[in-house]
């Protein structure tokens, strides 16, 4: 079975010249491709392991546009795959084999229709890559603190569809702290517009939280109202080197208490990592004489009358080194050293993809367990397959680790006839520690079916009793997330 083959086997219709007379009389010649070359950038995933085929891949320009594509598809019975910019990484926006589905991609509703600098919101569109977003933000005052590597690429409706996390969380939290109404296509083409921009309403159920995170799987997200912040443009940016995992974890809490909402970012990059960026990612240089197996990166943020954000870093990391928490650090003097600090942990994607094929792991955990799981899950990976390579990083403020694995230097393809094997001992540890196998990156088609075996009877049967309460017909992104 390929992994999106649909394995409850529903069958859906195929697309019928009427339907795709309807589709171009809606949607213009430029709204319905069909043609391969045309198709194919929409049918393979960021990672490269997912594809699929499609009878079309429709691009409404706006709101009403994406209203008729869905009741067109949902009347004929056509299963719809909602797409941003294709930077997923479990598979969720890529269709199955069949050739049935249709990508739904929002690419073109690129408006930003609002931003409020006194209000702190904006409102924008989903296909509006998060990039865009940010600079709209800044350009009006304002900060949307919203970051992470593929920020030029990827979309807010995709942002939100997924939960995103990325390296701001630890002071202004997910995409779903970050949302606050949202414009939704029903599956069966009614638009909800519940584009509220206020920070207080109780008004019972808070549909919106439905959509996010939901992978198109409840609707499809055309705009939302987004929370700003005020901009931080004061910035204290160290690479650190502490002792060990432990030690990162306990140098956080230092942070924390010297440094308390100033501390924007903390992330650990192990030795494995970073020689994969050093490696194929141009302009890094390790800023330290000796190797060392962690690394963190901190970042401290504040408006410019901010007291010196330079000196609460100094003492803070003059602290570690007397609590012998930390080996080295280098301070970024300017601008171009924190964005060289930046790209050494931003790399390791791109890095990794160099290296061939890769099983990427996404977890979290109570943050005081992190160093014991590396320890343990290391040596038992280590075991099952000799010289496996660990390249371990992540959003450690938050207890997330990318713990991702690529095959020995000799044969890295050997790690994919082991795929199964491998990622039951990473799972089974979370479980057993009682972390979450997606931290903030979904489930798609390859966390699916592990993240059903590791929830109760129970609160599988409420998600499908939301599944089904909004897509009676299962035609919404099917096979994503749950099996229904
Ligand atoms: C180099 C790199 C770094 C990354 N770093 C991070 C990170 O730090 N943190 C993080 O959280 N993720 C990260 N990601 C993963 C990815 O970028 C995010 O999941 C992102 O939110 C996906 O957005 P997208 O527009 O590309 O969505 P897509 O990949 O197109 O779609 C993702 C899912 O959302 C659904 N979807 C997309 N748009 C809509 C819509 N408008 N309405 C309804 N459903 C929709 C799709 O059906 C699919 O299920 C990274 C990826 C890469 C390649």
């Amino acid at each position: 079975m390929t992994p999106t083959d649909d394995p409850r086997g529903h069958v859906t219709p195929a697309l019928t010249d009427g339907l795709l007379r309807a589709l171009l009389d809606s949607l213009g010649r430029s709204g319905v491709l069909t043609e391969p070359d045309d198709v194919a950038p929409y049918l393979t995933d960021w990672t490269g392991t997912h594809h699929g085929r499609v009878g079309a891949v429709l691009r409404p320009r706006d709101t009403a546009q994406v209203s008729d594509a869905v009741r067109l598809c949902a009347e004929a019975g056509v299963a719809m795959v909602p797409q941003g910019g294709n930077t997923g990484l479990c598979g969720g926006a890529t269709p199955d084999a069949s050739g049935r589905q249709v990508v739904l991609s929002l690419g073109r509703l690129r408006r930003i229709r609002e931003v409020d600098p006194a209000a702190d919101t904006m409102t924008v569109e989903a296909g509006v890559p998060l990039a865009t977003a940010r600079e709209a933000a800044a350009a009006a005052g304002r900060l949307f603190p919203l970051s992470m590597g593929s920020e030029g690429s990827c979309t807010i409706g995709g942002n939100i569809a997924t939960n995103a996390g990325g390296t701001a969380v630890l002071r202004y939290g997910m995409m779903r702290e970050l949302v606050l109404g949202l414009e939704v296509v029903l599956p069966d083409g009614r638009v909800w517009d519940g584009l509220r921009a206020v920070r207080k309403d109780n008004t019972g159920y808070d549909v919106k939280q439905l959509f996010i995170g939901a992978e198109g799987t409840l609707g499809v997200v055309t705009a939302a109202v987004l929370r700003l912040f005020p901009q931080t443009p004061c910035r204290a940016t160290a690479w650190l080197a502490p002792r060990d995992v432990d030690a990162a974890v306990a140098i956080l809490s230092v942070l924390r208490e010297r440094a308390a909402e100033r501390l924007t970012a903390y992330e650990l990059v192990s030795r494995q990592a970073l020689d994969m960026v050093l490696a194929h990612v141009p302009g890094t240089r390790d800023p330290f004489r000796e190797n060392h197996p962690w690394y963190a990166l901190v970042e401290l943020g504040g408006p410019a009358a901010a007291e010196d954000l330079d000196t609460v870093l100094e003492a803070s990391l003059g602290e570690a080194f007397e609590r012998d928490l930390l080996v080295d650090a280098a301070v970024a003097t300017g601008t171009a050293q924190r964005e060289a600090l930046w790209l050494m942990r931003e790399g390791v994607s791109e890095a990794q993809r160099s290296e061939g094929p890769s099983i990427k792991h996404d977890v979290t955990l109570p943050i005081g367990d992190l160093a014991a799981f590396v320890a343990d899950v290391g040596t038992r990976l280590r075991a099952l397959l000799p010289g496996i390579r660990l390249v371990t990083y992540g959003h450690v403020g938050d207890g997330n680790l990318h713990y991702n694995l690529s095959g020995p230097v000799d044969d890295p393809s050997a790690l994919l006839v082991l795929r199964d094997e491998l990622t039951a001992v990473v799972y089974e540890r979370v479980a057993q520690r009682g972390g979450s196998i997606s931290a903030e990156h979904g489930l798609g088609t390859t966390k699916r079916d592990a993240a059903a075996a590791l929830k109760g009877e129970v609160e599988l049967d409420v998600a499908r009793a939301v599944k089904g309460a909004l897509d009676p017909t299962g035609l919404m992104n099917p096979g994503k997330v749950l099996l229904t």
